[in-house]
């Protein structure tokens, strides 16, 4: 690995000075309580000095959000607010370079993968949005009792008010515009409280967003950490209607328990420990290459990634040969290289997190098919937070690292002799976020998808998205669903009107 990225070499850049990332509240930048130091996970330099908000600063934010509702935004119709999520969608686009600078300096991933996935599916959000939006219908029913009595019964639809987005920081923009585009489009305002390891592009969103002619208030960002800090802060503010969040199945409860003495609605996308079963009648080429896609993509830091492998018993020394030669030959290395593939983990932290469990790999018996450790990458990036793609052997539902998640490119490849038994070992989980099925018989592929306990069941594809399909996990993997309708109910009140004719 190391000789392959060294190769690759690019120019070091100058050390900046960190630039300062303030809360935006009600249209200003706002200091917080004190600042924390984001670092660069591709080299440990420091790249940003945070503003963390403390209980002042959220509750301006919260009250700026109130301010808005009851602003003119409050009484924009539905086509004036799709209007201007076409218009956000535009600026994002304008602003493309600019977005993928934000998240390739906080999170390392390839430029490539900023800019094909996460600035392209920001601006894909909020069209879907707008479409979905607008195309949204309302039940209505002609009520006619047996006493000869007749009404009109119709719904109309209230945003659901001050809402708080709280995001992780693997795919921060994605899955920011995720929630903020259907909570902007059925008349919400928002605080947005991004993870304390990528607050950069939400930032730059916010401004993003007023520079299109968002009304000042709609969407405020607070930074800072979790328990103790922003986040608490925001979940356990009384001026909040709703939290939506994506993140930990952890971080999921301890914010259920902060909303549950005000009872506010919640919509939870959490952890995963995804399964893919191959049957041994799989394409195997299409199949060895979507298993390296659904193991290594973003350095396995989506939560759709696949971490259990099972495979039919007769094919199983083909997929473990070419996914270990897939791994090894993803190349680790600066990101704007157009030959990486492959970023570091987000955090120091969280390379001590992920060895822990390369650590307990092997004491739980495992054979390591490729990675394993720490590559030695040179060229400035060994104060990085860098691991090797890692496949494992020798392991079964038994053990730790094949129950719990560990959000790194890692994936554990178990054998299976009959369609039944890889049903079962799929379905052996806490969680049920998704899983996929490769098969080249499409009658087994639709009968094993329907009975996997997930929330999303691909077959022979990984993390090919309709934005009006229906996203989100059962178990520990989340409540609720996000995508097309099923967003609009989160984000909606709806009021029954009734009428007698
Ligand atoms: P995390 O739960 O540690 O943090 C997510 C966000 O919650 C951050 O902004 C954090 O500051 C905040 N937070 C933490 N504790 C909080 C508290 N007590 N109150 C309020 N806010 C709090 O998650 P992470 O490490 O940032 O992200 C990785 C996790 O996210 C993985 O488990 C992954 O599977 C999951 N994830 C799930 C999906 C999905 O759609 N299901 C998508 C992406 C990531």
């Amino acid at each position: 690995m190391s000789s392959q990225t060294t190769s690759l070499r690019a120019t070091v850049p100058t050390p900046q000075p960190p630039c300062q990332l303030r809360n935006f509240i009600g249209g200003q930048a706002v200091d917080g309580v004190r600042t924390f130091t984001k670092v660069n996970p591709v080299d440990g330099s420091p790249i940003a000095e945070v503003h963390e908000a403390g209980r002042h600063e959220v509750d301006r934010a919260v009250a700026a959000a109130r301010a808005a509702l009851d602003g003119p935004w409050g009484r924009m119709s539905v086509t004036e607010r799709a209007t201007m999520l076409r218009c956000i969608a535009d600026a994002i686009e304008r602003r493309t370079d600019d977005l993928v600078a934000a998240e390739v300096g906080d999170t390392g991933k390839p430029e490539t993968l900023a800019r094909d996935l996460d600035v392209a599916r920001a601006a894909a959000n909020f069209r879907a949005f707008a479409d979905i939006v607008s195309a949204a219908g309302l039940d209505s029913f002609l009520t006619e009792l047996p006493d000869g009595r007749r009404a009109l019964n119709y719904a109309v639809r209230k945003p659901l008010g001050v809402v708080a987005v709280i995001v992780p920081w693997n795919l921060p923009l994605l899955l920011l515009t995720w929630k903020l585009a259907p909570a902007l489009a059925t008349g919400n305002t928002v605080v947005v409280k991004p993870s304390e390891e990528t607050p950069s592009s939400a930032t730059l969103l916010a401004e993003i967003l007023v520079e299109a002619g968002l009304p000042v208030g709609v969407v405020n960002v607070v930074h800072g950490f979790g328990a103790d800090s922003a986040g608490e802060l925001l979940t356990t503010h009384p001026g909040i209607d709703g939290v939506t969040f994506t993140g930990e199945s952890s971080t999921g409860s301890a914010i259920m328990r902060a909303v549950a003495p005000r009872v506010r609605p919640v919509s939870f996308e959490l952890g995963g420990k995804n399964a893919a079963v191959v049957f041994a009648d799989a394409d195997l080429d299409t199949a060895i290459a979507g298993l390296a896609r659904s193991t290594y993509l973003n350095t396995g830091q989506v939560c759709l990634c696949t971490e259990r492998i099972y495979v039919e018993r007769s094919i199983f020394a083909d997929v473990a040969d070419g996914l270990a030669e897939q791994a090894a030959r993803l190349r680790l290395g600066r990101p704007e290289n157009p030959a990486t593939t492959t970023g570091p983990l987000i955090s120091p932290q969280h390379r001590e997190k992920v060895l822990g469990y390369f650590e307990l790999a092997r004491e739980e018996g495992a054979t390591v098919l490729a990675g394993g450790g720490v590559p030695t990458l040179g060229d400035g990036l060994d104060a990085g937070s860098w691991i090797e793609p890692t496949l494992w052997t020798g392991l079964d539902n038994s053990h730790r690292v094949v129950r719990e998640e560990i959000f790194g490119p890692v994936a554990a490849l178990i054998p299976f002799d009959t369609e039944e038994e890889a049903i079962a070992l799929a379905n052996d989980t806490d969680y049920g976020l998704a899983a996929v099925t490769w098969t080249s018989d499409l009658t087994r592929g639709h009968r094993v998808a329907q009975r996997m306990r997930v929330g999303m069941s691909w077959v022979n594809t990984w993390y090919l998205r309709d934005l009006r399909s229906p996203f989100g996990g059962v178990g520990l993997s989340g409540i609720g669903r996000e995508g097309g309708h099923h967003s609009l109910e989160f984000y909606t009140e709806p009021t029954n009107v009734c009428v007698q004719l």
